[in-house]
């Protein structure tokens, strides 16, 4: 089941085949299958947004072969999938949320030849391509482009002016940020006057959890606190760091 605007789109097992029913309860059905689903969700995409059906025929009656990507980028926009970029990512222009909604998303990124690149499996295969004038926000050049549906979903929201979805990036957690850095053992910045020692050096050997360190794991204890002026969580924590280093 999928919506497009105010259709619902699914597979109606009692017919059987696909409909897809309005927000008054108006039902249009379709055949089964793939072409089903496709012809049902063109339907909703020409019957709520005229205008991104309108931009996608006139670029499919001139690029027949672009007809599948089309269509999917119509899709993606409709639904909100084209993000804004980055803001501390310079050289991307958007990034658009993948159609399997698993919440990942492909970024677009702009080449120093001016041309856009996309992260997707179908443009690193090579993708779609088309002259440079026959894109919609009328490229300016007669050299070929290469095209996923993401791109062209983002080419068809910058023809449209159609508002990008605006997504506020969370950067990074300190932790996972360091741990490319320290192979994943956080650990605190350590100046090397150590002017901010969290543990005091004449505290009793006990890990973060309360348990005694045992006399044979000492001088590793006392490298981590050193090191990273902090406790090891736990016996299992000092010994991996320990091997580790
Ligand atoms: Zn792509």
């Amino acid at each position: 089941m999928k919506h497009i605007g105010p259709f619902t789109i699914w597979f109606d097992t009692a017919v059987p085949g696909w409909v897809a029913v309005g927000d008054k309860q108006q039902r249009e059905g379709f055949g089964s299958g793939a072409k089903g689903e496709r012809d049902a969700t063109r339907y909703a995409l020409q019957e709520a947004f005229p205008q991104v059906a309108a931009a996608i025929s006139h670029l499919c009656t001139r690029y027949p072969e672009a007809t599948s990507r089309a269509w999917a980028a119509a899709e993606l926009l409709v639904l909100g999938h084209v993000l804004t970029p980055d803001p501390v990512e310079p050289d991307e222009a958007a990034r658009v949320r993948s159609q399997r909604g698993n919440n990942h998303s492909y970024r677009l990124l702009r080449q120093p030849d001016g041309t856009l690149s996309c992260t997707c499996p179908d443009y690193e295969r090579g993708g779609l391509a088309l002259p440079g004038q026959a894109l919609l926000s009328g490229g300016q050049s007669t050299q070929q482009l290469l095209l996923c549906k993401h791109l062209l979903a983002y080419r068809l929201a910058s023809h449209l002016q159609w508002p990008v979805t605006k997504v506020t990036h969370q950067p990074l957690h300190p932790k996972r940020s360091h741990a490319g850095r320290f192979r994943g053992r956080a650990v605190t910045a350590v100046g090397t006057r150590q002017t901010h020692q969290l543990v005091p050096s004449n505290a009793s050997a006990q890990y973060g959890n309360g348990k005694p360190v045992e006399t044979n794991h000492l001088s590793h204890y006392r490298a981590y606190l050193a090191y990273t002026q902090q406790r090891p969580f736990s016996q299992e924590k000092l010994l991996s760091w320990a091997v580790g280093r």
